[in-house]
């Protein structure tokens, strides 16, 4: 047939979300785990949503869920499940050693000219891919979680990646409809977790120096800033802030950036002394039991379903 074959490595909670993604763009997917039953389990797992899914009319793709499903496949050899595949997801433990041996023995198996690509969130191309002989072939494809409803996936380059196999990765990420950003080169956090930090660490230094309450700062998000974060990015924000758009932006606001970002301390203290107070503050809000956060996780997953919802209509 000419349904083409995308091997998914690894089937927790990220792996099951890219096997969803993929066939709901119609591609084969087989799943495999190094956990003997772990790739069967997460079909059973995956069934379940999709039949959701397609009940709440959420369902991504054009085919209908029945059709998506018989797409899926599992596997506990590894060879097996990397038949056929043109394109690689790897999604097992966030451990560099893992990672590396992994590519190690798919790169003994598959073709030279099969896509390999890792979910890793915190391990640079370089390092992930470092015991891969021809790493021309390799990049590191980041998604965000949950990934069926935040549909960023951050592709980023090893020093070595041939152009046509990110342009490859492109199509594919936009295919399965995907929303995929281009790094030109590595860097420690990518795009997307560079920005957190940044977002993270003044946001605890103000709780830190007592400016403001952890309940506070985050209303400063979701009420704030994430109104319009969830449409139009930093740029557009600006260029749309001021009347004649970025340069007259910057000619009226650049020194009031300058000054407050001089202002901004060093890098604060998350583990230490100084982190308990933040960490009880949170916990009287949200207590970290596992009943209150996974209440609070549907909620975030079914809003951010509506957000998904919303962001389609657009
Ligand atoms: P997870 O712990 O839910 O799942 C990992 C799966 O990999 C398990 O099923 C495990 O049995 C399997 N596994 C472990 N070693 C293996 C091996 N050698 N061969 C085959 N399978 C193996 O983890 P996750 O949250 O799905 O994360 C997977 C990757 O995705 C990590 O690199 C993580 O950094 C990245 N990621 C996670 C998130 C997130 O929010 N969870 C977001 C973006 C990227």
């Amino acid at each position: 047939s000419d349904t083409k074959v995308i091997t998914v490595i690894g089937s927790g909670l990220i792996g099951r979300s890219w096997a969803m993604v993929f066939i709901s763009g119609g591609y084969s997917v087989k799943i495999y785990d190094n956990q003997p039953g772990q790739s069967a389990k997460a079909i059973t797992e995956i069934r379940k949503q999709v039949e959701e899914l397609e009940e709440a009319h959420m369902l991504r793709g054009e085919l209908p869920a029945a059709q998506q499903l018989a797409l899926l496949s599992s596997y506990d050899d590894l060879a097996q499940a990397l038949e056929g595949a043109y394109f690689v997801q790897e999604c097992v433990f966030e451990q560099l050693e893992v990672k590396q041996s992994i590519f190690q023995n798919i790169e003994h198996v598959v073709g030279k000219d099969v896509i390999l690509s890792s979910s890793t969130s915190c391990l640079v191309p370089s390092k992930v891919f470092s015991k891969v002989q021809n790493r021309s072939r390799c990049l590191v494809s980041h998604p965000v979680n949950p990934p069926y409803y935040v549909k960023l996936v951050e592709l980023v380059p090893h020093p070595e990646t041939a152009a046509a196999v990110m342009d490859t990765t492109h199509v594919l990420m936009t295919k399965v409809g995907q929303a995929p950003v281009l790094l030109r080169k590595e860097i420690d956090g990518f795009a997307l977790n560079r920005v957190q930090a940044a977002i993270i660490a003044e946001s605890w230094r103000l709780v830190q120096d007592g400016i403001i309450s952890v309940k506070d700062i985050d209303l400063v998000m979701s009420e704030g800033l994430g109104m319009r974060y969830a449409f139009i990015g930093p740029m557009e924000t600006m260029h749309l802030n001021a009347p004649e758009g970025l340069e007259d932006y910057m000619k009226r606001y650049g020194e009031n950036l300058t000054r407050v970002l001089t202002s901004f301390g060093p890098v604060p203290d998350f583990t230490g002394e100084g982190s308990k107070s933040i960490i009880k503050e949170m916990c009287e809000l949200i207590p970290s039991d596992q009943n209150h956060l996974s209440a609070r996780k549907e909620r975030r997953d079914r809003l951010l379903m509506c957000l998904a919802k919303q962001k389609k209509e657009d």
